[in-house]
């Protein structure tokens, strides 16, 4: 029997893998020190241990464990490269060329700076797919251009940007590359030398580590990337991120990232294996629904679909005991439909009815099975009570219709 509730929303968090926790669990009581107190045992054990899990976090990016700086996560990451490097190349220039799909984190830094007179942003479109076209970031360069941030790949649609090309236009111009790789590091490869990125942004908690732990990896060679502070206080972290590290937090971090490293092939078959199933049983059995994202270049866990007809919330409704997500409410309390459904240019109905299905490591075959037919079920029962799709059905082009307004 299928274990109930089930959790399909692994983009928005990832339960603690318990071979993270395990390795966790010491490091709050009995190895609590300060990883900064040089001066006895205790804080030398802490220190080894970040140091430990500073090696496995940088070797899942092909970086060096030097050039790992910790934050409390991936939005603070985020913030620190973009805010970071504005700051301390203002005198170079203030132009930032990002996209319209980025995470919140990076839309958000732009715009405050944008808001402070600190910078100008170019926020580039996306194709139909999500993707970005590295000809526009190519052509949107300015000799002001201090920063380019792409993200790798996307956490709604699970569009797998070309970042490889990105970099090289980045390092031929001379800009500074920021990369928001915290969906794709652990489930598809990444590696920040050769994908020609400067700063990327990663998270524990995306990769079955724990919330509130994240790493900013910082070129230190080819450049050397500078950057200004955004938290003062001990100089921790090169000075990059003063606090006191998170200790447990960080060591859950490092084990997320060898297991992920160890297990990340193999895994991306089955999770898109299990992928496809969902996909093929629901388009098998449902019509006029819809795929939002690349159909190749994506995340393995990730399917984002449109049920025509079907308002998104009232599906999620309809199936509480399966967590999947809708496009439009994990941003705000109004039910906007999501800006990442809207920037791939299709029409506000069915950007209204994207459900986003996040598989991860925990989840089976049954699930997959359990979530088709209960998903089938429900499209079916609000599809019932719709006029809209009786019409549509009936063969009323519902375009040529002229409501009236009374
Ligand atoms: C989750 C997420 C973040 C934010 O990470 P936190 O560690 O939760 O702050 C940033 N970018 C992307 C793409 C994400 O999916």
């Amino acid at each position: 029997m299928v274990k109930l509730p089930i959790y399909m929303d692994n983009h928005a968090t990832t339960p603690v893998d318990p071979r993270v926790v395990e390795a966790m669990l010491p490091y709050f009581t009995t190895k609590f020190g300060n990883a900064a107190s040089r001066n006895h045992s205790f804080g030398w054990e802490a220190e080894e241990a970040v140091d430990l899990a500073r090696n496995q976090i940088a070797a899942i990016i092909g970086g060096k464990s030097k050039e790992i700086i910790f934050t409390s996560g991936a939005t603070e990451s985020d913030n620190l490269a973009i805010k970071g490097v504005v700051e301390f190349y203002k005198e170079k220039g203030n132009h930032i060329v990002t996209c319209v799909t980025e995470h919140k984190a990076v839309l958000d830094s732009c715009r405050t700076l944008e808001r402070q007179g600190k910078a100008t942003v170019t926020y580039l479109p996306v194709d139909k797919y999500g993707m970005v076209d590295p000809e526009d970031v190519r052509k949107a360069i300015t000799d002001k251009t201090v920063l380019i941030s792409i993200m790798y790949a996307n956490n709604e649609i699970g569009t797998i940007h070309p970042v490889r090309e990105i970099g090289k236009i980045a390092k031929e111009k001379g800009v500074i590359f920021h990369c928001d790789a915290v969906q794709a590091v652990g489930k598809i490869p990444v590696n920040a030398e050769a994908d020609g990125i400067d700063l990327l942004a990663m998270s524990g908690h995306k990769i079955y580590g724990p919330k509130g732990v994240g790493a900013l990896w910082v070129r230190s060679k080819g450049p050397r990337v500078r950057l200004t502070p955004i938290i003062d206080g001990g100089g921790h972290e090169r000075g990059m991120r003063s606090g006191t590290l998170n200790v447990p937090g960080i060591v859950g971090f490092g084990k997320a990232c060898e297991i992920a490293r160890a297990e990340m092939a193999e895994e991306a078959v089955r999770l898109s294996g299990l992928r496809n199933r969902l996909q093929a049983g629901l388009f098998e059995r449902l019509d006029e629904i819809y795929l939002n994202g690349h159909p190749t270049e994506r995340l393995p866990g990730n399917l984002n679909l449109s049920f025509a007809y079907v308002e998104g919330e009232s599906l999620l409704m309809g199936i509480n005991d399966v967590a999947v997500s809708s496009g439009s409410a994990c941003t705000s309390a109004t039910l906007e439909p999501s800006y990442v459904i809207r920037a791939l240019g299709i029409d506000e109905e069915l950007a209204h009815s994207s459900i986003r299905f996040g598989l991860g490591r925990f989840n089976t075959e049954e699930d997959v099975d359990y979530v088709t037919e209960r998903v089938t079920k429900e499209v079916r029962r609000l599809r019932d009570m719709s006029p809209l799709y009786e019409m549509a059905r009936e063969g009323i082009d519902l375009k040529s219709v002229h409501w009236k307004a009374e």
